[in-house]
């Protein structure tokens, strides 16, 4: 049973029955139907605040995956048949039940992935937003026509068709919100679909899915499957499996392009990143320093939005440098249910030893400490995988920090003499996923948003997430692909067009 939206809370003791809750081992959801996997694989879902398992997830199998796939297979024709405005109505159904169920998702978001709730509740709310716009499928996938288009007495026609079985590879780093950029849209223009999340972050989407079986989709229409490579594997090669969309790293990105266009599919990977935010001597510092808290150190710098170089341009670096540095002492660590937390652990021991292994490495190239997280601790939460914020003064573009995505709460400061420098700099990056300026001068806003080669600006802002009307997507080795995910371009993406031309003699 799931339980109800019961309101906020911050009592310690609620807090506490739910770090202590198990979850037991989680199924699949397949053509309607809850399985359990017979894999023998099975890892341990951990809670990365206190490194203890929550539950059991299967690395589900080739003929597991094979099934699912038949399942949508077997569902897509009388889906395609169904009109938009039913398919439109299960939409808002699914909206209610999630607004529903809004706080309970964001809490089990904060068990597995370790962010705070209130960013959990953002990202609930971000989910949302996906559902309601897919539910206005009937207008966003009419096609166009044209009378005596071909000749005089000959009309042409543009349909816009679903085309199949389609899936998402999903990330850790939000659980609840990815899969939403793609499947609401592919589902409502007609198609079925399978959602593999990351096994790292299974529950949230596990919960949710109990929601999409209450709404109501049909069996087979939307299905969910558990596990890792193996199951990637097999959606990227199967015939009926018509297009992919993946997030994650940038390796595994540029391996699901390749793979997924062999095998004729459609196919959009999004990959990491390496963000700049840059300060002009201009800028509102205190208003500037408050907004780029939550870019750098939000969900502990584990999104793909994060900011990552700090590039200070003129003489502007040190008073903004101490205002800065100030405010990161004042980030208050901890368990991401409770209330007054700004930020959570990184999501594994891998991650954090990862993310370590930067800062030693912006040592060893000669940049100087200004805050040290590495040893972070929180009271009662002593094995959780915190990194305290760090920031790195004194890094140069050829560092390695400068260059590579680190995806943990770390600062890197670089010092530009002007805008031309710090684009210059942009541009040397392989990844192009976003940049932010802030400034008050509209001459240099307009020139940093017209020259810089990242998928996504920010002017005074610092996490530049469109919102799901607007396409979402990155440059260079951040985005494989063309259609991004989310609004117009994720309906093109699940459907084709078809031209008909009619003549009655
Ligand atoms: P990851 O690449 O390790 O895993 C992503 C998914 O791919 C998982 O479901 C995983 O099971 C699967 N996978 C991993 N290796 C595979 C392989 N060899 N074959 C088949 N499948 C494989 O990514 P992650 O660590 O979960 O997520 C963090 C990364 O995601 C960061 O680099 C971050 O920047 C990126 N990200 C990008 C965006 C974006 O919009 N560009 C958004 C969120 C996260």
């Amino acid at each position: 049973m799931i339980r109800r939206h019961s309101g906020r809370r911050t009592d310690t003791m609620a807090i506490l029955s739910e770090v202590k809750k198990d979850y037991g081992k989680i199924k699949n959801f397949v053509n309607g139907e809850w399985i359990d996997s017979t894999s023998s694989k099975v890892v341990d879902i951990e809670n990365p605040s206190t490194a203890g398992s929550i539950g059991k997830v299967p690395m589900s199998t080739v003929e597991e995956t094979k099934a699912a796939i038949d399942a949508a297979h077997d569902a897509w024709w009388s889906w395609r048949e169904t009109p938009p405005i039913t398919r439109a109505r299960l939409m808002f159904r699914l909206k209610e039940l999630l607004e529903q169920h809004f706080e309970n998702i964001a809490r089990i978001m904060v068990q597995e992935q370790g962010k705070t709730i209130d960013e959990a509740r953002g990202e609930t709310r971000r989910t949302i937003e996906n559902v309601e716009v897919a539910a206005g499928i009937p207008s966003l996938m009419m096609g166009y026509n044209l009378e005596d288009g071909a000749a005089e007495g000959i009309d042409e026609d543009a349909v816009i068709s679903p085309l199949g079985v389609f899936a998402a590879i999903c990330p850790f780093n939000f659980p609840a919100m990815i899969p939403f950029w793609f499947w609401p849209y592919a589902v409502a223009s007609g198609n079925t679909y399978i959602v593999k999340p990351s096994k790292q972050v299974p529950l949230t989407q596990n919960y949710i899915f109990k929601l999409v079986e209450e709404a109501g989709f049909p069996p087979g229409v939307v299905n969910l499957v558990n596990g890792s490579h193996e199951v990637a594997d097999t959606l990227m090669e199967h015939p009926h499996v018509k297009g992919i969309s993946f997030v994650g790293s940038t390796p595994v990105a540029k391996y699901v392009y390749k793979k997924s266009a062999e095998n004729g599919k459609r196919v959009q990977a999004q990959g990491g990143a390496k963000n700049s935010l840059v300060v002009m001597p201009d800028a509102v510092i205190d208003r500037s320093v408050r907004n780029m808290l939550a870019s750098f150190y939000g969900c502990a710098g584990q999104r793909c939005l994060a900011g990552s170089n700090l590039v200070l341009v003129g003489d502007v670096a040190e008073p903004f440098l101490k205002k800065f540095v100030e405010a990161s002492k004042g980030i208050k660590m901890g368990y991401g249910l409770d209330e007054s937390v700004n930020m959570g652990p990184v999501v594994s021991g891998d991650a954090k030893k990862k993310v370590v292994g930067y800062i030693d490495k912006g040592v060893e190239e000669g940049a100087k400490l200004l805050l040290d997280g590495r040893n972070a601790k929180v009271p009662g939460y002593e094995k959780g995988y915190f990194v305290g914020p760090t920031i790195l003064d004194g890094v140069t573009p050829d560092m390695v920090v400068a260059k590579e995505e680190i995806f943990g709460p770390v600062v890197t400061v670089l010092r530009m003499k002007n805008l031309d420098e710090a684009i210059d700099f942009i541009h040397s990056s392989r990844f192009g996923n976003a940049a932010s300026i802030y400034t008050q001068s509209g001459k240099w806003a307009r020139e940093f948003r017209y020259r810089t080669q990242c998928g996504n600006i920010g002017i005074n802002v610092g996490i530049v997430a469109a919102m799901a009307y607007f396409p979402f997507a990155g440059y260079k080795d951040s985005f494989f692909g063309d259609l991004h995910g989310q609004g117009q371009d994720a309906i093109k993406f699940f459907t084709d067009r078809k031209v008909v031309i009619t003549r009655w003699f």
